[in-house]
């Protein structure tokens, strides 16, 4: 079976690089030459934990193209993998999927083609897909394709365990196109199914639930799985505010109620909220599409707000013990928005420097993988880059745990903190565990550290 992945981004690539494995014949398209050209030459234009490694496995069954006419006329499946940024007043910006929709109507062959929208998409947009394919098709391929919603799970930073070992593979569309679907994913479903040994198997895991249902029914599961995970890491963070005021200690309440399987422990962590490109566009769509209907989303909504009030929040820690944040020198440690990743898309550190820089201060930042990125991205702040987190701490009035990379959890914060100026930590990813025995301020989200003592010198 023949499968095209168009756009080659965090899903696309993945997604491609997976099928390849699984011994399909796969395209790769992006309308970006650069990308494309890299590939071409082996270069990912993505950090993703083992995807170096699964891209030389599979790359005798992978191609690479910038052009419609040479991925989809062949193409059994053609997976729509384009990015679908919010727009300012929520909804999800659709340009890149209806160009993209355009292209390969032009060049569908006539024969049985499956197009499987892979992007997260606003409820309804299948069957907006079908009718633009109807539009644009040429006569002869008519009637001879159809549209599947197959949402994506992954988490950058363990993209392949999650695309090889997934929970579930939604299936939503009906027919013939289905049944070919599932005989695409029959490698993974099977139940003795081994990826390479350097994506480990999750513990107890058998083989994914595969949930089949309509077009909309699978537009919605994605919108409202993502939203339901934001819901969740605001609820800890909500909690976590209320622990500070009486003097509960996160850690404990979050382990003690998560312990419930009704609860679980996962996507509890209180800090510094979530980022990324998916959370906080997915749960806006969501309430946008409610106001379509003129249907209220309270909840989504306080969950929104309560991720705005946790990034003021650690700015307001630094304050507090700062004051004055002009002339300070504040370290930022990480700047993807979340580990194991260079993903920089509404990640909070962006939000934590900005701040920093309209307060005065001076930021020197530093990340292991994001930093090449964040040069071409983040052209509108003004910060100075560190070698190292070592670096980065010298001479420091303050630093701001951004994200919780396992470099920061495990480096030896007593030795680092005695290269700072002024020893103020905001933990905002509650990571800093090993007591600290240099006079310090420790800073974290939902937790009291009444016995740590400093002054910052004036
Ligand atoms: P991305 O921005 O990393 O990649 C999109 C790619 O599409 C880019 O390489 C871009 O050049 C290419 N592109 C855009 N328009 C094109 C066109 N007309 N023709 C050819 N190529 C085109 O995006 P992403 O993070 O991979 O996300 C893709 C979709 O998957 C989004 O809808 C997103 O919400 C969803 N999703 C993302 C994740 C994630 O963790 N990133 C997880 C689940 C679902």
């Amino acid at each position: 079976m023949n499968v095209t992945i168009v756009g080659t981004g965090y899903v696309g690539l993945g997604t491609a690089i997976m099928l390849a494995y699984l011994g399909y014949q796969v395209t790769g398209l992006d309308y970006d030459e650069e990308k494309i050209q890299g590939l071409r030459d082996g270069i990912l234009p993505i950090y993703e934990p083992g995807l170096a490694e699964l891209l030389t496995a599979a790359s005798p069954n992978l191609h690479w193209t910038s052009r419609y006419e040479d991925a989809i006329p062949q193409a059994d499946f053609i997976f729509v993998c384009v990015g679908t940024p919010p727009l300012p007043d929520g909804h999800p910006n659709l340009a890149y999927l209806e160009s993209a929709v355009r292209s390969i109507a032009q060049h569908l062959d006539g024969k049985p083609q499956i197009i499987v929208n892979k992007s997260t998409v606003p409820i309804g947009t299948g069957d907006w897909v079908m009718r633009t394919l109807e539009e644009h098709a040429a006569l002869y391929a008519t009637s001879h394709y159809e549209v599947v919603s197959n949402p994506e799970f992954l988490r950058e930073g363990t993209a392949l365990g999650d695309s090889l070992y997934p929970d579930r593979i939604v299936l939503g569309g009906s027919g013939w196109a289905t049944e070919r679907m599932r005989a695409l994913y029959a490698p993974l479903i099977e139940q003795n199914f081994e990826a390479p040994a350097h994506v480990p198997r999750p513990r107890g895991y058998e083989r994914p639930a595969l949930v089949e249902t309509t077009l909309t029914s699978a537009e919605m599961i994605k919108y409202s799985a993502n939203a339901f995970l934001a819901l969740k890491i605001s609820y800890a963070n909500e909690i976590a505010g209320l622990c500070e005021c009486v003097g509960a200690d996160i850690h404990e309440v979050t382990a003690g109620i998560g312990l419930d399987h009704r609860i679980g422990t996962r996507f509890l962590a209180a800090g510094a909220g979530w980022g990324g490109s998916c959370f906080g566009k997915d749960t806006s769509a969501l309430i946008s599409t409610g106001q379509d209907y003129g249907y209220n989303m309270p909840i989504l909504r306080a969950a929104m707000s309560v991720n705005a009030r946790q990034r003021s929040l650690v700015i307001e820690k630094l304050q507090k013990h700062l004051r004055l944040l002009k002339g300070k020198r504040v370290a930022v440690l990480g700047m993807a928005f979340k580990p194991d990743t260079d993903d920089l898309r509404d990640a909070p550190a962006h939000d934590f420097i900005a701040r920093l820089c309209q307060l005065g201060a001076t930021v020197v930042a530093y990340d292991p993988v994001a930093m090449p990125r964040a040069r071409t991205e983040w052209g509108d702040l003004h910060y100075l880059e560190a070698t190292s987190a070592h670096a980065a701490l010298e001479g420091a009035d303050a630093v701001i745990v951004a994200t919780e990379w396992a470099e920061f959890r495990s480096m030896n914060w007593n030795e680092a903190l005695c290269v700072m100026r002024n020893r103020v930590i905001v933990d905002a990813r509650n990571i800093i565990r090993e007591p600290l025995t240099v006079p310090a301020i420790l800073e974290q989200i939902g937790r009291d550290h009444p016995h740590s003592s400093f002054l910052p010198a004036s």
